[in-house]
C-alpha cells in the first residue's frame, strides 16, 4: 500500500466523518433537514470509495454484486413504501444493518482466528452480540408493526429475568474469550445468545411501543458498527456508529418522556396492549356536524390552529389540511398548526407530511409555544388526533395517559374534530374532548371531508 493512497483513505474518512456531524446538525431544523441528509449521503459514499480505494481489491464482482442486490431492495422500499409504514420500514433497514455488521464481524473473526489480540477479539465479540441482537429485535419489531406477530405483550414469568440472565451469560463467554481468542464454540455461542436475546427482549413489549424499541436498537446497531470500527481500523465506522448510538438513545429518551413514560416502563412495561375497541356506539351521546356546518363556522373564524394526528397521516389529509388553511387565509383568518412531540407514529411525523405539503414551517408550534394560546383560539380543527388532544392526560389520574403533555384544544371556543368514527387512539381510551359542548365532530375520512369544507369557504368568503 502506498503511503499516497494511504493518505488519500485517511482524508476521505475525515472528510467523510466531517459530512456526517454536519448532516446530523442539519437535522435538527426542518429547513436544513434535507441539506443534512445530503450531506449524510455524500459522507457515505466518500466514505465507501475511500475504504474500496485503499484496499487492493483484486476482484470486484461480489462487491458490483452487493451494490446491485443494495439498489434492487432499497429502491423499491423507498418509492413504494408509504410514510404510515416508515416505523415497519426503519426497522427492516435496521435489520439488514445490524445483519451487515453481523457477518462483517463473523467474517474478520475467521480471517483472523487466534491471532486476534485481546481488544480486538473483544470488539468483535461485542460487536456480533449487539448485531444479532438487533438483527433478531428489528424483525421482531416488524413482525409487530405490521401484524404478522401480534402486537400484544407476550410475557411468561420471569421473563426479564431469562433475559438478564442471558445476557450476563453472553458477556461472561465474551470475557472468557477476550482472555483465549481463537474458541470458535464460544464465538457462536455470543453469536446464538444475541439472535435468542433480540426476540425475547421484544417479546414482552407492545406493537405500539415499536417506534421506541426501534430507536434504542438504532442505538445498539450504532455502537455494533463502533466496535467494528475498532476491529477494521475504520475511524468513519467508530464515529458513524457513536453517533448513531448517542442519537439513538436521546431519541429514545425523548420519545418515552414526551408519552410521560420512563424508559423502563417502555422495555420492561405491558403497555401498548392492541386496541379492539370500536366505540361507534358512542356516536349518539356526541354533537355531530357536517362538512358544510364545519365550513360555515370556519368562515366566521379568526383564528383557526390545526391539531394534526396519526389519522392524518392514514389519510394522507395534509394537502387537503394545506388547502383549507389556505382558504381561510385567504379569508384573512389566522392560521397555525399545533404540532404534538408524539403525534402520528414516529417522531417527527407530522413535520414531515406537513412539510411535504408545503406549509410554511413559521405556521407550526410546537407544544410549549402554543398551548397558552388554545384559550384565545376560536376554533381548532383536529385532524386525525385523538390521544395528543385528550383532556384525561390532565384530569384522570388513573388515565394511562395521566401525566402526558397534551395540546389543550379543549379550552378553544370551538372544536371541530375530524374522524371516521368513535374509535379510539393508540392508547385504546375514550377521549371526553369530543363529548363537550364546543366540540362539532364531523365523521368520515379526514382527506375527503377536508375536501368538502375547502368547497364551503371558499364559496362565499366572509360569511
Ligand atoms: P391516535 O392514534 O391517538 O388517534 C388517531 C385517530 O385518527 C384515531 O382515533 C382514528 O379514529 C383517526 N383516524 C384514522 N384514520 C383516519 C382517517 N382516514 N381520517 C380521519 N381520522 C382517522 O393519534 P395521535 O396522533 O393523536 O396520537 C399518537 C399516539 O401514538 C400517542 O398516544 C403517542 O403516544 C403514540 N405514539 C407515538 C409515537 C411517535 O413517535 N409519534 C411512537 C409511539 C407511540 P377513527 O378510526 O375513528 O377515524
Amino acid at each position: 500500500m502506498t503511503d499516497a493512497r494511504t493518505a488519500i483513505y485517511r482524508v476521505a474518512l475525515f472528510v467523510a466523518s466531517v459530512l456526517f456531524l454536519l448532516g446530523l446538525r442539519a437535522l435538527t431544523k426542518p429547513e436544513s433537514a434535507r441539506r443534512g441528509l445530503s450531506y449524510a449521503a455524500c459522507g457515505m459514499l466518500i466514505g465507501v470509495v475511500g475504504t474500496l480505494f485503499h484496499h487492493e481489491i483484486i476482484e470486484y464482482q461480489w462487491i458490483i454484486g452487493g451494490v446491485v442486490l443494495g439498489v434492487v431492495i432499497g429502491v423499491p422500499m423507498g418509492l413504494l413504501i408509504p410514510m404510515t409504514k416508515m416505523p415497519e420500514r426503519v426497522a427492516l433497514s435496521l435489520a439488514f444493518g445490524s445483519l451487515a455488521v453481523t457477518t462483517v464481524g463473523i467474517a474478520e473473526f475467521l480471517h483472523q482466528g487466534a491471532a486476534m489480540t485481546h481488544f480486538a477479539v473483544g470488539a468483535v465479540s461485542f460487536e456480533v452480540l449487539m448485531g444479532a441482537m438487533t438483527f433478531t429485535g428489528s424483525l421482531m419489531a416488524f413482525g409487530k408493526l405490521n401484524g404478522a406477530i401480534t402486537g400484544r405483550p407476550v410475557t411468561f414469568p420471569g421473563n426479564n429475568l431469562v433475559s438478564l440472565a442471558m445476557f450476563a451469560t453472553a458477556a461472561v463467554a465474551l470475557g472468557i474469550l477476550v482472555t483465549q481468542p481463537g474458541d470458535l464454540r464460544l464465538f457462536l455461542g455470543i453469536i446464538a445468545a444475541g439472535l435468542v436475546l433480540g426476540v425475547l427482549v421484544v417479546l414482552p413489549i407492545g406493537g405500539a411501543d415499536m417506534p421506541v424499541v426501534i430507536c434504542l436498537f438504532n442505538a445498539y446497531a450504532g455502537l455494533a458498527a463502533a466496535a467494528s470500527g475498532f476491529v477494521l481500523d475504520n475511524h468513519v465506522l467508530i464515529i458513524c456508529g457513536a453517533l448513531d448510538g448517542g442519537s439513538g438513545v436521546i431519541l429514545a429518551i425523548i420519545m418515552s418522556k414526551a408519552m410521560n413514560r420512563s424508559f423502563a416502563n417502555v422495555l420492561f412495561g405491558a403497555f401498548g396492549n392492541e386496541v379492539t375497541a370500536t366505540a361507534d356506539a358512542a356516536k349518539g351521546s356526541v354533537r355531530e356536524g357536517s362538512a358544510e356546518d364545519a365550513g360555515e363556522l370556519l368562515k366566521l373564524a379568526g383564528s383557526v390552529t390545526f391539531v394534526p394526528g396519526y389519522g392524518m397521516a392514514v389519510g394522507q389529509a395534509q394537502h387537503a389540511v394545506r388547502d383549507l388553511a389556505n382558504a381561510l387565509a385567504a379569508n384573512g383568518t389566522r392560521v397555525k398548526y399545533a404540532i404534538h412531540p408524539v403525534a402520528g407514529r414516529m417522531p417527527g411525523h407530522m413535520n414531515v407530511l406537513l412539510a411535504e405539503a408545503n406549509v410554511p414551517y413559521d405556521q407550526l408550534y410546537e407544544l410549549e409555544a402554543i398551548n397558552d394560546d388554545f384559550a384565545q383560539t376560536d376554533v381548532v380543527v383536529v385532524v386525525g388526533a385523538n390521544d395528543v388532544v385528550n383532556p384525561a392526560a390532565r384530569t384522570q389520574p388513573k388515565s394511562p395517559i395521566y401525566g402526558m403533555p397534551v395540546l389543550n384544544a379543549d379550552y378553544a371556543k370551538a372544536v371541530i374534530v375530524l374522524k371516521r368514527g368513535m374509535a379510539p387512539g393508540f392508547a385504546g381510551i375514550d377521549n371526553e374532548l369530543f363529548g363537550l359542548p364546543q366540540t362539532m365532530m364531523v365523521f368520515g375520512d379526514a382527506k375527503a371531508t377536508l375536501g368538502k369544507i375547502v368547497a364551503v369557504v371558499k364559496d362565499s368568503g366572509h360569511g
